[in-house]
């Protein structure tokens, strides 16, 4: 049997509860929702949180709440999930995309003043592979050059950057996709202290609709089910033991593993490894990906064509720049499975089937 390089948990807790929203007679947006909503906003340390469809409708939503449109520029990573780039692309803004740090993947602070302009409106960081970007270079910038800060942590549930958590330093986006390190089966999450902000999301969430059948902007339906918040809630309450043992497991890996470099974790992070993700050179990650198969081990390349060199964004929207230290990781970048659900013996297959290829 193959190890997955992703597997959902759902437990009893999760199957009782959908069948309770079920038997409720409210399966639309209701109450789960809106308690799912709070234990999310709790959990980030945030006064409000807002659920959507998928992380890309809270992505959508979160730029639209800020005013971003046409005209205007998002600071942002080409190292990511299409989604990231996209949810600009759908209000009309145009990303602009900086290089990464070689050790943590995510945006480098360093980098990014050079790509202001007067058309930037916002920052937004990825927190790429559930470890946080270096928050405290990102707002120093941001407030600086009086900039939105939106992290997009559809892949850092929980992380923490000196001790906040990721979600509560901008507007926090949040996927709920069933391999994320929780899920609703889809779902999205978004995170503010802004209590007009929160408002205005929910108004674009809802058609545009303050008072009922009154539409006095244009929304969308991005609006969440309770038989979703319904999982998710339960999967929220089990957040920290999943995380726990992600960790766990990438330590194993780190410790183990020989002949690739292994994930970093900066001075004041807690990576929540939604992927465990190694450099292989010299043009060899393809072979290890494949010996790796052959040995029984899933693994997955995150992400083999960084968003600036995608075809609709080449080939449409003319993006031409370079991105040396994206473009080196998109070739190196291999990611092991680290999920809560790996057994003892499960890791050490992993083990020994990357350092059998290298001898
Ligand atoms: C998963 C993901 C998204 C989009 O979330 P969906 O729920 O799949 O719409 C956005 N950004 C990143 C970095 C992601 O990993």
């Amino acid at each position: 049997m193959m190890i997955s390089i992703a597997k959902p948990l759902i437990g009893d807790e999760e199957k009782q509860a959908v069948l309770e929203v079920l038997d409720s007679g409210v399966i639309a947006q209701g109450p789960r929702v809106a308690a799912f909503e709070e234990a999310f906003a709790a959990m980030c340390g945030v006064k409000h949180a807002i659920a959507t469809t998928s992380g890309t409708t809270a992505l959508h939503t979160a730029l639209l709440a800020h005013g971003i449109r046409e005209g205007d520029e998002v600071i942002t990573s080409s190292f990511t999930f299409i989604a990231s780039a996209n949810s600009v692309l759908f209000t009309g803004a145009k990303p602009v995309f900086v290089d990464i740090q070689p050790d943590t993947f995510n945006i480098d602070p360093a980098l990014i003043e050079a790509a202001i302009t007067t058309r930037a409106k916002a920052i937004m960081p990825v927190h790429l592979f559930g470890l946080p970007a270096d928050m405290d270079a990102i707002r120093a910038i941001a407030e600086k050059h009086n900039l939105i800060v939106i992290e997009d942590a559809c892949q850092s549930h929980g992380a923490t950057f000196n001790g906040g958590r990721v979600g509560s330093f901008g507007t926090g986006c949040f996927s709920l996709y069933p391999t994320k390190n929780i899920t609703s089966g889809e779902g999205g999450m978004i995170t503010t202290d802004d209590e007009a902000l929160a408002e205005s999301c929910k108004v674009i969430r809802q058609h545009g609709m303050r008072r009922r059948y009154y539409h006095d902007e244009l929304g969308f339906n991005f609006r969440m089910t309770d038989i979703h918040a319904a999982i998710g809630l339960a999967q929220l309450g089990k957040l920290e033991k999943f995380n726990a043992a992600r960790r766990q497991n990438a330590a194993f890996l780190s410790e183990h593993l020989k002949g690739v470099g292994v994930p970093v974790e900066p001075e004041g992070c807690q990576h929540v490894y939604h992927q465990y993700t190694i450099r292989v050179p010299d043009g060899k990650r393809d072979a290890l990906l494949e010996h790796l198969k052959q040995k029984g081990v899933g693994s997955g390349v995150y992400y083999p064509v960084p968003v600036h060199q995608q075809t609709y964004y080449t080939q449409e929207l003319g993006y031409d720049q370079s991105l040396p230290v994206t473009e080196q990781a998109a070739l190196e970048v291999l990611s092991l499975p680290v999920h809560p659900a790996l057994s003892a013996g499960d890791l050490e297959t992993i083990v020994d089937a990357v350092n059998s290829f290298f001898g």
